[in-house]
């Protein structure tokens, strides 16, 4: 993580220097933190202001739990006397500074990874597949926005020699923000979902805001893209120099063929050689071939693919696969949901072979704009009713799923709850050894309540 005397973050920060006084400059920080929950021994501590905190109010919690030095915002009355202080107009754009500064100095290859769904898992997939080869620092998490990321970046060693940097955003700008901070040497666009449909409007606008990280894309700089999706492919800017496509389509530089997913995991070919993914579903399929044309861009040898694809861990709740003591197995995506990945989800069950009953559970998805209703009917009428034995369905929007799932399936075969105790009291009478259960919703249904019940 960064290590800097005060004279040198000073001038990373472009703080007045009037405020570190002359006997503190020699001070060494280890470390930034922006939340005294995690504030460690040594580090420098940056107040931020959000519409409901302002940190600076924590300063001293900060400093007892052993911050060395502080910024502060000019802003704000009453600095603290008692520690070395850094004085700036705005203490984010203070953090964001540092993040870009100490980047330009640490110097090691940028991979920035953004898109509607699958940004943690194909980092995560990067990662793998790189550290095989090279010494590499990644996003902790899901920390992707305008704090996350300047802070992953600052927790990097200096001996970095790839870092890979998920972007996400809620609207338009956050991702060239990003992305002019860590000036990739690759951009990933995973693909275009219906996500954040609610701040942008249509999924043209979300192209194009996905887009923007080639503003920050260096000249050199390689843009690699699922080319199945025509939103992307129209319009890729034309300053980008190189591109390199992944999909299912073979027009695609990199697509899989000979794709068997069994419950240990996931078995694909690309360009005639064999790798295995320790996870599910067929758009993990499509993360790694992301992951695969940014290792192929690195030169990591095929033998070394191979292992970092078998040795990956994903973040949890994601395709999670989990065993009941009755033998009943559970796929945990409460992680989150949106149209596409929801999905991509219920196909990935409709897929698998060798088990008895399959059954859906199934809750909101949130954020989706005016037409949420209606995304959540389709869900449900798209469902297979050779495939999966039970829809169940929790939440205001999951009764929607119920409704367009009763168009297809028999009703005996549908169950409403309002209830998660309910839901699990009918889960349980429903599943027997041999059986399989996924359960996905967006994040704030914490779905997790209804596998956390089954084990
Ligand atoms: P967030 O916006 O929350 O950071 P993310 O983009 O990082 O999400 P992941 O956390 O990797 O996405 O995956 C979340 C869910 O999206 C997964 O559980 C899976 O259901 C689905 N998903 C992952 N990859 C894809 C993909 N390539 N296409 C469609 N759905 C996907
Ligand atoms: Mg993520």
């Amino acid at each position: 993580m960064i290590s800097r005397t005060l004279r040198e973050i000073e001038k990373m920060v472009n703080g007045s220097g009037l405020e570190v006084k002359d006997k503190d400059k020699d001070n060494h920080i280890i470390g930034v933190s922006t939340d005294t929950r995690t504030t460690a021994n040594g580090n420098l501590f940056i107040p931020l202001v959000g519409e409901n905190f302002d940190g600076h109010k924590f300063v001293s919690t900060a400093i007892d739990k052993g911050a060395k030095a502080i910024i502060w915002s000019r802003k704000v009355p009453n600095p603290p006397l008692d520690i070395p202080v850094i004085y700036v107009d705005d203490t984010l754009t203070a953090l964001q500074d540092l993040a870009e500064n100490y980047l330009e100095q640490v110097n090691p290859k940028v991979v920035g990874i953004t898109g509607s769904n699958g940004k943690t898992t194909t980092k995560d997939m990067v990662a793998a597949v790189l550290e095989t080869t090279y010494k590499i620092h990644k996003t902790n998490g899901n920390y992707n926005n305008h704090i996350g990321l300047p802070l992953t970046i600052l927790s990097m060693d200096e001996e970095t020699e790839i870092v890979i940097l998920e972007m996400g955003m809620s609207g338009k700008g956050e991702i060239e923000l990003l992305s002019n901070i860590a000036k990739p040497d690759v951009a990933v666009i995973t693909n275009i979902g219906e996500a954040h449909l609610l701040d942008l409007g249509s999924r043209e606008a979300i192209a194009e805001a996905k887009l923007e990280i080639v503003n920050g894309l260096k000249s050199e700089g390689i843009l690699i893209y699922h080319g199945d999706e025509p939103l992307l492919q129209e319009r890729v800017p034309t300053k980008t120099q190189k591109t390199i496509t992944f999909g299912n389509s073979t027009e695609n530089d990199y697509f899989a063929t000979s794709i068997t997913q069994k419950v240990k995991g996931t078995t694909f070919q690309i360009a005639e050689e064999t790798y295995s993914l320790p996870v599910l579903g067929k758009h993990n399929i499509q993360n790694a071939l992301a992951a695969y044309a940014v290792a192929r861009h690195y030169h990591v040898k095929t033998a070394d693919i191979k292992k970092g694809f078998q040795q990956l861990k994903v973040t949890g709740m994601r395709l999670e696969l989990q065993q009941t003591s009755s033998g009943i197995s559970i796929i945990n995506d409460a992680y989150n949901a949106s149209p596409s990945s929801m999905r991509a989800a219920i196909n990935l069950l409709e897929d698998l072979d060798g088990f008895n009953k399959k059954i859906v559970v199934l809750g909101d998805m949130l954020e989706l704009g005016k037409d949420e209703k209606n995304y959540h009917f389709e869900i449900g009428k798209a469902i297979d009713p050779g495939k999966i034995t039970y829809v169940l369905t929790y939440g205001q929007l999951g009764a929607e799923i119920a409704e367009g799932a009763k168009q297809v399936i028999s009703e005996e075969f549908v169950r409403h709850f309002e209830d998660k105790e309910a839901l699990v009291n009918t889960l349980k009478s429903l599943t027997h050894t041999g059986d399989v259960v996924l359960v996905k919703a967006s994040r704030g249904m914490k779905l997790e309540d209804v596998v956390n019940s089954m084990m």
